[in-house]
C-alpha cells in the first residue's frame, strides 16, 4: 500500500514508513493511502475472538503493508499492555437503552490519545530503521492540551527521538498544565505560549516548511516529524476501536453481525471521526457520523452549508481539546469525496481567504455519511447533570458536547439507531467545569478540585491524575509565537 498527498496530483508515492517519518507532505497535504481496504461482513464478526492488540495489529497490517504482521503484534502488545492500559484498551460501556460510551481514556494520560500515541513512537521507531535513518527525530508538537501530555508519555526516553510541545498558556486546564509541567525524560521540552491553539499549530506548519529551519537542523543531526494527527500513524490506529466496539455490541447481543450503527464523537481537528469515516469506508457498518462541536461550531457550519470560514470569533471553552478553528483532517475527507484536484483548490483558499465553499455535489456526498450538531456551555453543563443525575454516569466537558450532539440529533431525526459515542477524556481531567457543572459551585483549581469532584460523586480519582500531587514542576517557560524556533534551538543545545 502506497500513500500521497491530498493535494498531489501526479500522486508521488511514499510508503507507510516514510509517512509515518515525514508526518506532512512537502507540499503542505496530509498522507492518504492509496486505495482503502475493504472488509467482509464474516471478517469483521471475526474479530469478535481477537485480543485488542491482535485486533490492532491486523488492522492496522492492511493498511501499513510495509510493516510485517509479526511487527505490528509486538508493536501493538507493548503499546496496549496491562502495565499502559490497566482495565483494558477501551470498554464499551451501555449508558441506557442502545446508548453506549466508548471509553477512550484508560490509557496513562487519561484522555483519548493515548490510544494513538502509545502506539506511534513503536512504528516511528522501526520507520526510522526501515528508512537507514541516522538522524534523530525532533517531534514538534502543537497542544491544545491532551495531545501533549500523551506524546510526551509515548516518546519520553526513546533513543533517536526528541520531542518538544507547545501549548496555549491560557487555553489549558490546570491539571492538563501540571501533567505537562511535570513531564520527566530526558528527550523532552514543554513550553507555554502566548497565543490560542491555532496560533500555534500555524507556527508549527510553518516551522515544517522552512528550509532555513530544517537546514539548520541537518547541520545539528536532527529531522522535524510530527505526532499530531496530521500524522497517519496517529490516525490509523484511531480506526481499529470503532471495530472493537462493533464487535463489542456484537458480543453483548445488542446488535447482529450487519446491523447499522451510528457514531459520535467531539470533534476538534476532525482526526477521532474521519477515524470512523475510515473505518465505514473498510466496511464496518456504520450509518451515521454525528460530528460534536463546541462554541467554537465551524464544523457544524461547514455540514450544513458546504462553506468552512474560519473568519469568526474564537471562543475558550470548557472543552478546550475542542477550541479549534481549523480542523486540519477535514482535508482528507475532501480528499477522499473530490480528490487532490480540488482538495488544493479549497485548501488555498484557505490559506489566502480564509475561508472555502465546496460544490453541491460535494456536500450532498459528505452528508450522506456525517451531520453536525454544536453544544454551547450551558447545554454542555447540563448534560454532564442529566447523565450523571439520570443514568449515574459520569462524563468530562468533551464526552458531554457529543452526548448532547446525539441528543439533539434523536430529538431532530427520530433516529433511534443504536450509537457509539466515543468518550474522549475522564471526567477527572477537567474535575473544576465537571464539579461546576453538577453543584454551581465554583471549586478552587487543580488538586482541589479533583478533591471536590470525588467527594461530590463518590468515582474515584484516577492513579495518574492522583500521582501528579507529588511531582515536582519542571518546565516554567513560556514564548511567544515568534520565539518558537528559538526555543527549540535552546532545547537541543542542553
Ligand atoms: C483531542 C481531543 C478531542 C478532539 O479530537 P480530534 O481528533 O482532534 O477531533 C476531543 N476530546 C478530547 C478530550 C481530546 O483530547
Amino acid at each position: 500500500m502506497n500513500f500521497h498527498s491530498t493535494r498531489d496530483t501526479n500522486k508521488t508515492k511514499y510508503t507507510a514508513a516514510q509517512v509515518i517519518i515525514k508526518g506532512l507532505a512537502d507540499d503542505g497535504g496530509l498522507f492518504v493511502p492509496e486505495s482503502i481496504p475493504t472488509l467482509s461482513l464474516s471478517e469483521i464478526g471475526s474479530f469478535c475472538d481477537l485480543d485488542y492488540p491482535t485486533l490492532a495489529a491486523t488492522i492496522l497490517s492492511k493498511l501499513l503493508t510495509d510493516y510485517t504482521y509479526g511487527e505490528l503484534l509486538e508493536d501493538c502488545n507493548g503499546a496496549y499492555s496491562l502495565a499502559s492500559f490497566p482495565d483494558g484498551a477501551c470498554p464499551l460501556v451501555r449508558v441506557y437503552g442502545n446508548t453506549y460510551s466508548l471509553e477512550l481514556w484508560h490509557g496513562p494520560t487519561c484522555a483519548f490519545k493515548d490510544m494513538a500515541l502509545q502506539l506511534m513512537p513503536r512504528l516511528l521507531l522501526r520507520a526510522l530503521s526501515k528508512e537507514g535513518e541516522s538522524r534523530t527525530a525532533l517531534i514538534l508538537v502543537a497542544t491544545s492540551g491532551d495531545t501533549g501530555k500523551a506524546a510526551l508519555e509515548g516518546y519520553k526516553n526513546i533513543d533517536q527521538i526528541k520531542i518538544s510541545v507547545f501549548y496555549p498558556k491560557n487555553g489549558v486546564s490546570t491539571i492538563q498544565q501540571l501533567q505537562m509541567a511535570t513531564q520527566e525524560g530526558e528527550n523532552v521540552n514543554v513550553c507555554a505560549v502566548n497565543g490560542n491553539f491555532d496560533d500555534i499549530q500555524s507556527e508549527v506548519k510553518n516551522i515544517f516548511s522552512s528550509s532555513d529551519i530544517s537546514s539548520k537542523l541537518e547541520e545539528m543531526g536532527y529531522f522535524l516529524s510530527s505526532a499530531n494527527s496530521i500524522n497517519f500513524g496517529r490516525l490509523a490506529p484511531q480506526i481499529v476501536y470503532y471495530f472493537k466496539s462493533y464487535c463489542d455490541l456484537l458480543k453483548n447481543k445488542e446488535i447482529t453481525l450487519g446491523d447499522k450503527i451510528n457514531v459520535c464523537v467531539p470533534t476538534g481537528n476532525f482526526g477521532n471521526i474521519l477515524a470512523a469515516y475510515v473505518a465505514k469506508l473498510m466496511g464496518l457498518p456504520i450509518a451515521t457520523l454525528i460530528c460534536a462541536s463546541n462554541s467554537n461550531n465551524i464544523l457544524t457550519d461547514f455540514l450544513n452549508t458546504g462553506r468552512y470560514d474560519r473568519n469568526r470569533e474564537f471562543h475558550l471553552t470548557i472543552s478546550p481539546s475542542m477550541d479549534i478553528l481549523i480542523s486540519s483532517n477535514l482535508e482528507r475527507l475532501l480528499y477522499f469525496i473530490s480528490g487532490a484536484d480540488a482538495t488544493a483548490t479549497w485548501m488555498k483558499s484557505l490559506n489566502q481567504n480564509g475561508y472555502y465553499q465546496v460544490d453541491e455535489n460535494t456536500l450532498t456526498e459528505i452528508s450522506k455519511s456525517f451531520c453536525g450538531y454544536c453544544a454551547d456551555e450551558t447545554q454542555t453543563k447540563q448534560t454532564i447533570g442529566k447523565y450523571f443525575h439520570d443514568y449515574n454516569y459520569l462524563i468530562d466537558t468533551h464526552t458531554a458536547v457529543a452526548f448532547s450532539a446525539l441528543d439533539q440529533y434523536r430529538e431532530k431525526t427520530g433516529d433511534n439507531t443504536p450509537c457509539v459515542v466515543a468518550s474522549t477524556a475522564n471526567p477527572y481531567k477537567f474535575a473544576k467545569d465537571v464539579y461546576n457543572a453538577l453543584t454551581g459551585i465554583d471549586s478552587s483549581e487543580g488538586f482541589d478540585s479533583l478533591t471536590a469532584l470525588s467527594n461530590e460523586t463518590l468515582a474515584p480519582i484516577p492513579d495518574p491524575l492522583s500521582k501528579l500531587r507529588d511531582k515536582k514542576t519542571i518546565f516554567t517557560s513560556v514564548c511567544d509565537k515568534n520565539t518558537m524556533a528559538d526555543e527549540i534551538f535552546e532545547f537541543l543545545k542542553k
